[in-house]
C-alpha cells in the first residue's frame, strides 16, 4: 500500500456522465467544430436539472473511486442555466469530493444566453459558491461578452476558465484575451497558441481529449506558464490521463521521462492546496512516476477528503454507489430519449 494527497482533476465537464452510449449524431464529425455542433452542443442543449444532478453525481462518484479529491468543472446547459451550479456543488458535497465551479458563458444563444450565463456565475459566487467565471470559448464570445466575464472574475477575485485554441476555429484566441487573462485563469487546452503566445494562467493539458477529438498535441512543455492536467469530462482518472500525457509527450520526444507529466498532474494541486492533505490509501505501489507510468489499474481502498473518510475499503461511505449509478442510468435513458 502506498499514501498519496488527493489528485486535481484541473478540467472537467460532470454534465458529460451521462453521454456515454449516447445516440450516434446524425452524421460523422469531420472535425473539432463538427464535434461540437453534432455532439456536445446537442448534448448540452437537452440537459434539465435532475439529468445534471445525477450526472454531478456519478461523475464525482467515479472520481471519489479513482483517488480524485478536487474537480474544476465547466458546465454549460443552456436551457437549464438558473441554478445549476448549486445543483452540481450539492451533489458533489454529497459524495464528498471538492469541486470548483463555473458556467461557460457563450453568445451562442444570442446575447440573452450570454447575460444568463454570466448571471449564474454571479450567482454561484455571491452566495459564497467555490467557483470562477466560466466562458466557454472566445470564438463563441463577442468582445463585449469576455470583457465582461473577465470583469465579472476581477470583482469576485477568481480567474476565468476558458477553453483556448483547443481547435484551429479558435486559432485568434490569444489576441482577443491578450489584455483580459491574469495569472489565476485557466487556460484550456491550448494546442494551437504559439509558443510565445503571452497569456497569462495555467495551461490545463487534456490529451485523451486532444487525441480523441484529433486536434493536435498541445505539446504543454513548449509554454513558460504552469501546466495542470484534466480530462475534458471523460472521468476523472487522474493516474490514466497521466500516463496518457506521459506517453503521448514520449511520443513527441523520446528523450523525456515520466517525471515531465507528473509535473502537470501536480500542477492541479497547486491549483487547489487542500487536495494535498487529503488523503488516498492505494492498494499496491509506490508513488514514483516511472512506476505509475507503467502500472495501470491502481486503486484507491480509502480516501479522506477535508478530514472526512468519504471512502474506505474501495467504497463511497456517503452514498450508496449501486444507487448512483442505477439513477444515473435512468437519467441517462431520459437524455437518449431526447437525443434520439
Ligand atoms: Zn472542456
Amino acid at each position: 500500500m502506498t499514501t498519496t494527497g488527493g489528485l486535481v482533476c484541473a478540467h472537467h465537464h460532470l454534465y458529460s456522465s451521462l453521454a456515454r452510449g449516447m445516440p450516434a449524431p446524425p452524421r460523422t464529425p469531420s472535425g473539432f467544430v463538427e464535434i461540437l455542433e453534432l455532439v456536445w452542443w446537442r448534448l448540452d442543449c437537452a440537459l434539465d436539472e435532475e439529468m445534471i444532478r445525477w450526472s454531478a453525481m456519478l461523475g464525482a462518484l467515479e472520481a471519489l473511486e479513482r483517488g480524485c479529491t478536487t474537480i474544476i468543472d465547466h458546465h454549460e446547459s443552456p436551457n437549464a442555466i438558473e441554478g445549476s451550479l448549486s445543483v452540481i456543488a450539492d451533489a458533489c458535497a454529497e459524495v464528498g469530493v471538492r469541486v470548483v465551479c463555473s458556467y461557460g458563458v457563450t453568445d451562442r444563444h444570442g446575447r440573452d444566453g450570454a447575460r444568463r450565463g454570466l448571471e449564474e456565475n454571479r450567482r454561484f459566487l455571491a452566495a459564497g459558491g467555490r467557483g470562477m467565471v466560466g466562458v466557454h470559448a472566445a470564438f463563441t464570445c463577442s468582445d463585449e461578452t469576455l470583457a465582461e466575464a473577465a470583469a465579472l472574475a476581477e470583482e469576485f477575485g477568481v480567474g476565468v476558465h476558458i477553453h483556448v485554441a483547443e481547435g484551429a476555429a479558435d486559432i485568434d484566441a490569444a489576441s482577443r484575451l491578450a489584455s483580459l487573462a491574469r495569472e489565476d485563469w485557466l487556460l484550456v487546452h491550448g494546442v494551437h497558441l504559439d509558443d510565445d503566445h503571452g497569456l497569462a494562467g495555467t495551461v490545463v493539458h487534456n490529451p485523451r481529449s486532444n487525441m480523441n477529438n484529433s486536434v493536435g498535441y498541445a505539446a504543454p512543455a513548449r509554454f513558460a506558464n504552469p501546466v495542470a492536467l484534466g480530462t475534458d469530462g471523460i472521468g476523472a482518472d487522474m493516474l490514466e490521463e497521466f500516463r496518457l500525457a506521459y506517453v503521448r509527450s514520449r511520443e513527441h520526444d523520446v528523450s523525456v521521462g515520466p517525471d515531465l507529466a507528473w509535473s502537470w498532474l501536480e500542477g492541479g494541486a497547486a491549483l487547489v492546496p487542500e487536495a494535498a492533505d487529503d488523503r488516498v490509501v492505494w492498494h499496491h505501489g509506490d508513488a514514483d512516476p516511472w512506476y505509475l507510468a507503467f502500472t495501470p489499474g491502481l486503486t484507491p481502498v480509502e480516501v479522506e477528503v477535508a478530514g472526512e473518510r468519504v471512502l474506505v475499503d474501495g467504497s463511497a461511505t456517503r452514498v450508496d454507489a449501486d444507487e448512483v449509478r442505477a439513477r444515473a442510468g435512468e437519467q441517462a435513458l431520459r437524455l437518449f430519449e431526447r437525443l434520439g
